[in-house]
């Protein structure tokens, strides 16, 4: 048995780079203030367009072995946070990347968007009753974006954090565990709005093909649905290393990024959350600026796996 922080964070994403784009900040931060932050990563990502072209190799049409090199990636990319504590849902490669919705990788036996959800979920909820965190970041019912992976990685989520509660619910995979606060990634519109602007100014300095639209920022909302707003400025730096780390689906260029389309978009390092489950943070005027305002820390004693 192992004592646990006090305080213990759970992020669950679809695929490996997803974290760095929308949590990197974040991540960074809690780790370095002492925070437990698990990840869980739910496919490899062997659907992903690669961008450096002496790797275009490793593609699902060529050699087909993305996944396993993304695999690297995503652990240089938590060297770069901070976090030691991450892993794939099921195990490295036990729900495959579902491509793009519509396609026909989304019919592929293995692949995520087919899998059984509370099968999937009680992998998640082994996780949760190890971990036992306060607070789970999840993404909102769309995905952010609609992606087939995004959008089975929110109802894995969901289901997981009412499963891992429920003491009727597979004993066998350790005490029951009440999530305190649920939240979802998001961007508020007028910061997309800023960062736009910011990158059109820069204009022809950045590297990029063109300029994405705020349509292409996934998990847009009204600026007064963000509960919390995580200053990770001072981790920034720690962030665009992260997102470098994916360098077969990321270019970073300053304080702008492009993905495989190589449309430049701003790169945030405040992270914005909505609050989707649980008491409403403490917040001084509007916003909070923790995940864990008004939430007692606990210490905690892990599962020994
Ligand atoms: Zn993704």
């Amino acid at each position: 048995m192992t004592e646990l922080p006090a305080r213990r964070l759970l992020l669950v994403h679809a695929h490996p780079d997803d974290e760095s784009i929308n949590n990197g900040a974040t991540m960074a931060k809690y780790a370095a203030e002492g925070v437990h932050v698990t990840l869980v990563t739910c496919t490899l990502g062997e659907e992903g367009e690669v961008i450096p072209p002496r790797l275009a190799h490793l593609a699902a049409d060529r050699d087909d072995t993305l996944g396993a090199y993304r695999v690297g990636e995503l652990a240089a990319a938590m060297r770069e946070l901070g976090v030691t504590d991450h892993r794939f849902l099921g195990g490295p490669g036990r729900y495959r990347d579902s491509g793009m919705m519509g396609v026909a990788q989304n019919e592929r036996p293995g692949c995520f968007w087919r899998a059984d959800l509370d099968e999937a979920a009680g992998h998640l909820v082994a996780v949760v009753r190890e971990v036992r965190p306060q607070v789970l970041v999840a993404y909102d019912p769309d995905g952010g974006y609609g992606h087939p992976d995004h959008i089975q990685a929110h109802r894995v989520a969901m289901r997981a954090a009412a499963l891992a509660a429920d003491p009727g619910f597979r004993p066998d995979l350790g005490p029951a565990h009440a999530i305190d606060r649920v939240y979802w990634n998001c961007v508020p519109r007028s910061v997309v709005e800023e960062g736009f602007a910011r990158l059109r100014a820069a204009g022809r300095e950045i590297p990029f093909e063109g300029v994405a639209s705020a349509d292409d920022v996934p998990g847009v909302v009204d600026d007064a649905d963000v509960a919390v707003a995580v200053d990770g400025t001072a981790y920034a730096g720690r962030k665009a290393a992260a997102m470098r780390a994916h360098a077969t689906q990321i270019a970073v260029d300053g304080p702008f990024f492009a993905l495989s389309n190589d449309l430049g978009q701003p790169l945030f390092s405040v992270e914005h959350y909505r609050l989707a489950h649980g008491p409403a943070p403490e917040a001084h005027g509007g916003r909070a600026d923790d995940l864990f305002a008004g939430l007692s820390a606990d210490s905690a004693v892990a599962e020994e796996v």
